[in-house]
């Protein structure tokens, strides 16, 4: 970049869910000082800069409507790699995809991933990500040794959990706005099969779906649940769980040949010939209140029998990559994810009430998944010891203000039941939301961070505005 100047594209971004609409001007650093240089835009036109890695947060944490997008997807190198430590040294830009290829061969696999590999570990610390083994090693932060970051002030950091331990509890999980990440120092988790060992389980109700996710925790690696949101009565919180172990060293018979990447790969054919990425086209006319029921109803009916099988890595992670743009068959109005997270002793209660509710306003979930959490110490939490339940949502002309007014009702339920919320999947959190769930000292504490590290309050997102303003 020479000299930034404004006369660059206008872009119209939208979040993952294609629910939000934030036309901003996009700039793409190629180095830190391009960064910089953004800042100093910023500072001189008065304008705020929102980071962005690969704009996969289901709301606006990535979208920051008339101001500047920082792309720092363009920051994609894995810089070092020493497969005797498992420690990796990485770009913020660089994508759990890049990463897990880079790391499986050799018998490593990332400490946390999401459930998509498309995600930025620049967007992973920033949202301070948590996968299906939350309850047993934390979120991503937990294996950052060290990172980098460049402030709005121009001042570059390095922070760990040692040095300038304020700044590496508060950045990671700060949603991009105390600083931006340059670097990222992160620690792998030897693995000595390129399989895991899965036990599907069916679940008849909430009940039953919530005790085994409790009960299967200690002893398993992961654990996670679909769950059925369409379905009333007795089969309310129907599903189907998945524990999933490590294999030990010696069970596999041919590690190198389960950790090459061709084991690994997602398909991009179903059946070798029907190309995947035309696959949402035809989920397009199921994606109603029957179509989803009916389509819950046969997956439900055959998850029935118990079973164990053995699965690659990306396969059991990354299940919705499997179809490519599954997220476009919502249709024009985009979907909205809302994800909470309560404390075991009230989650049945409180989520049995959100999904009579949904079902009796005729706005159910038509996809539901859970999981087991256990808390941390990033400043800007959203995991309790508890469970999470993350549903979708279709948004219409029709239905967003009914949903909106329902999404209230969530959050009063949650509320009162002691839970709190994903600031990169929510889209409807209040600031008296947020206030009540992360507490008035937290959010001085952090407020005073953001003015040491951003004194002229250049870092701002949608997502901010909203839930602190
Ligand atoms: C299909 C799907 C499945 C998902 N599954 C999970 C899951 O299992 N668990 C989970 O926790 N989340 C999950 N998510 C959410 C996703 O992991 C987070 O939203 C993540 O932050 C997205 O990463 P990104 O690179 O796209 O970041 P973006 O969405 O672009 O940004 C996320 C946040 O990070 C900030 N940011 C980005 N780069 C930087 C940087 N270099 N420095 C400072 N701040 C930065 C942004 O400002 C923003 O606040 C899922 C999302 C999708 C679409």
């Amino acid at each position: 970049m020479t000299t930034l100047t404004l006369d660059h594209n206008f872009v119209p971004l939208e979040n993952f869910g294609h629910s939000m609409r934030a036309p901003s001007y996009v700039f793409k650093p190629t180095c830190i000082e391009e960064i910089a240089q953004t800042f100093q835009l910023a500072k001189k036109t008065g304008l705020t800069v929102a980071a962005r890695g690969a704009g996969r947060s289901y709301n606006d944490a990535a979208l920051n409507g008339g101001g500047i997008i920082l792309d720092l997807s363009g920051l994609n190198h894995i810089t070092q790699w020493d497969p005797s430590t498992g420690q990796v040294v990485a770009e913020p830009g660089v994508t759990l995809e890049q990463l897990w290829q880079k790391v499986e061969p050799e018998g490593w696999w990332p400490p946390v991933v999401s459930g998509t590999m498309r995600t930025t570990l620049g967007g992973c610390l920033g949202a301070n990500i948590h996968g299906k083994n939350n309850f047993k090693v934390g979120p991503i932060g937990e294996h950052v040794i060290e990172f980098t970051a460049i402030l709005p002030t121009g001042a570059e950091i390095s922070c760990s959990p040692k040095k300038n331990a304020d700044l590496f509890y508060s950045m990671i999980s700060g949603l991009g706005m105390l600083g931006i990440f340059t670097s990222v120092t992160l620690q792998m988790k030897r693995v000595y099969s390129g399989l895991l060992e899965v036990v599907a389980h069916p679940q008849g109700n909430l009940h039953e779906h919530l005790t085994d996710l409790l009960v299967n925790a200690p002893t398993y690696d992961y654990v996670v649940g679909w769950l059925d949101a369409t379905t009333g009565g007795r089969g309310l919180g129907r599903g189907q769980t998945h524990s999933a172990r490590y294999l030990q060293e010696g069970e596999d018979p041919q590690p190198d040949k389960t950790m090459s990447l061709k084991n690994q790969v997602l398909p991009s054919r179903i059946f070798g010939i029907f190309p995947k990425s035309i696959v949402y086209i035809f989920m397009g006319p199921f994606m109603n209140n029957l179509g989803t029921w009916a389509v819950n109803t046969g997956k439900y009916i055959a998850s029935l029998p118990r079973h164990t099988f053995r699965e690659s890595h990306a396969a059991f992670h990354f299940l919705l990559d499997y179809i490519p743009n599954w997220e476009l068959a919502y249709g024009r109005g985009g979907l909205i994810e809302y994800q909470s997270f309560l404390p075991k002793e009230t989650a049945e209660a409180a989520w049995g009430e959100m999904l009579r509710l949904s079902l009796k306003r005729g706005l159910p979930s038509y996809l539901g998944v859970t999981k087991r959490h256990r808390p941390d110490n990033f400043l800007l939490s959203h995991a309790v010891d508890g469970f999470s339940l993350a549903m979708d949502f279709k948004v219409t002309d029709g239905s967003r203000a009914k949903l909106h007014q329902m999404l209230q009702d969530f959050d009063r339920i949650v509320l009162e039941a002691g839970g709190r919320f994903y600031f990169a999947k929510n889209s409807e959190t209040t600031s008296e939301s947020t206030l009540r769930f992360l507490g008035a000292e937290t959010i001085v504490k952090f407020k005073k961070l953001k003015k040491r590290c951003d004194p002229n309050e250049i870092l701002e997102s949608d997502l901010y505005r909203r839930i602190f303003e």
